[in-house]
């Protein structure tokens, strides 16, 4: 079995699910060309817990964890099977307390980019929660110790967005980001092209856009555990390298 890629999706609006527009094109297009995953781990940004958390079930459901949409993103079934043998394979992998918790579900974090990558839901799902009191230097450990699953068939999926402000959210600036944002965008980039994962790590470093870009961990965390579990000799692609409505950017990474 050849290994199988890491990504990092920036997932933007929840209207991604439905809508066409360039980023989107890009989230099929990845569908269509990446080697076929035999199991999705999902780190998703909006399991945002105290501790770390992980999906056993077999029958996992939906969460419609957004408000004030059409209805239609509210009718989108996205209804595939959980993995426990994954659920297992990641709760021995990881050396911190990882807690069975099946209270949630498959939430849009994770439903609104796969229901366009894989849209027939035949790949199995399993979501991992995001610690809100992990240390970025713990999110990416835990990556590292989840590199061994890409030998085994799975892709992980870590989806937030790397800048993510929703109270600085301008809606006249589709496709356009303030300056700080389009700079903290850069700052990661070009840290993580340069294999620099430390200066990812220690983001703030990046200066005052830091803390304008990253005002929780929920989004940004996912990107930690992609950055561990992807390798120096890895190739990586830039798809959607771009900031929205001012204040989140769609930026996302291909490690393969
Ligand atoms: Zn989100």
């Amino acid at each position: 079995m050849s290994r199988m890629p890491v990504i990092f999706i920036g997932h933007g609006s929840p209207m991604n699910a439905i809508d066409d527009n360039r980023f989107v094109r890009q989230w099929i297009r990845l569908g269509e060309s990446l080697p076929r995953p035999s199991v999705i781990v999902s780190v998703s940004a909006h399991w945002f817990t105290d501790g770390t958390k992980i999906m056993t079930t077999e029958e996992p459901r939906m969460v419609y964890d957004m408000y004030g949409f059409p209805k239609e993103l509210y009718e989108i079934k996205y209804s595939v099977k959980g993995s426990l043998k994954t659920a297992d394979m990641i709760k021995k992998s990881i050396s911190r307390n990882v807690e069975e918790d099946n209270s949630w579900g498959i939430d849009h974090g994770t439903w609104s980019v796969l229901c366009r990558m894989y849209p027939k839901a035949d790949i199995p799902v399993v979501q991992l929660s995001v610690d809100a009191n992990a240390t970025t230097q713990e999110h990416y450990k835990m990556g590292q110790e989840l590199k061994g699953l890409r030998d085994q068939g799975a892709l992980l999926l870590g989806s937030g967005n790397i800048v993510h402000n929703l109270s600085r959210v301008n809606w006249d600036m589709e496709e356009k980001g303030y300056s700080w944002a389009q700079n903290f965008d850069q700052y990661i980039h070009d840290s993580i092209m340069a294999y620099d994962h430390d200066a990812v790590i220690k983001y703030q470093l990046a200066g005052g856009s830091a803390s304008l870009a990253v005002p929780s961990m929920d989004h940004f965390a996912p990107l930690f555990y992609v950055l561990g579990a992807s390798e120096k000799s890895d190739h990586v692609e830039v798809i959607n390298k771009s900031c929205d409505l001012g204040s989140l950017s769609m930026t996302s990474y291909i490690w393969n």
